[in-house]
């Protein structure tokens, strides 16, 4: 069985030049990033709420979604993925208008590859900090102590989660948007697991715990973050 490996950084590059694909997807291969490009809007905003990324490199010129327009989808969608976007156009008001879209960074083209790999890396760092607690309603779900604080203002205790009960919430609240189905659970949450029941047994687990609409059933398609 071929162990994925959990530390490569998965890059969406979301680029209609296919000269400058190549070249950027051989550049980041050879730097360890794991690297899925796209090269219309549409395709890139379908993987980019279908699939988990590290960072989003983004053209902002492409085809038929353009790519501000692509990124205010994301975001509207609750992917929170940091994003850099790449773009010949780089006047202020364009600079402004992509960070203001939920951009973390923006590089004007032509750029050097060192500067583009040096925003990667700081990218990379600056979501792992904020990457270890996420939000569950108005609680939030502490990664490094794996307990469920209570919203701000209010009494209730902590709530300890064991590590599978963990994994499996931080999953769901990663993606708050997103039906996962109860196969994807399985092979993300208990990869050593055989059947789909012991997704049902955590989910319980965590309702038992955190209530009851913590974690949302979707008839026939799986479960999601619950909204309370
Ligand atoms: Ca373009």
């Amino acid at each position: 069985m071929s162990v994925p490996d959990l530390d490569a950084v998965r890059v969406l590059l979301v680029e209609d030049d296919p000269e400058l694909v190549r070249m950027l997807t051989g550049l980041l291969s050879d730097e360890g990033y794991l690297v899925e490009s796209a090269s219309d809007g549409q395709r890139g905003l379908h993987l980019g709420l279908v699939h988990s990324y590290d960072i989003v490199l983004l053209d902002r010129g492409l085809p038929a979604v353009d790519g501000v327009d692509l990124l205010g989808r994301l975001r509207s969608r609750g992917v929170t993925t940091p994003v850099l976007i790449l773009s010949a156009r780089g006047s202020p008001a364009d600079r402004v208008e992509g960070l203001d879209a939920g951009a973390e960074d923006y590089l004007v083209k032509p750029f050097d590859i060192d500067e583009l790999l040096a925003r990667l890396r700081a990218l990379r760092r600056r979501h792992l900090d904020t990457a270890r607690s996420l939000p569950v309603g108005a609680r939030r779900l502490d990664l490094d102590s794996r307990q469920v604080l209570p919203a701000s203002g209010t009494s209730a205790d902590p709530v300890r989660l064991s590590e599978r009960e963990c994994a499996l919430l931080a999953t769901l609240a990663g993606r708050p948007s997103r039906v996962f189905s109860r196969a994807e659970l399985l092979a993300q949450v208990f990869p050593d697991a055989e059947s789909e029941v012991v997704v049902d047994t955590y989910v319980h687990y965590l309702r038992r715990k955190l209530g009851r609409d913590t974690v949302a059933t979707v008839r026939g398609r799986g479960y999601q973050l619950g909204r309370p």
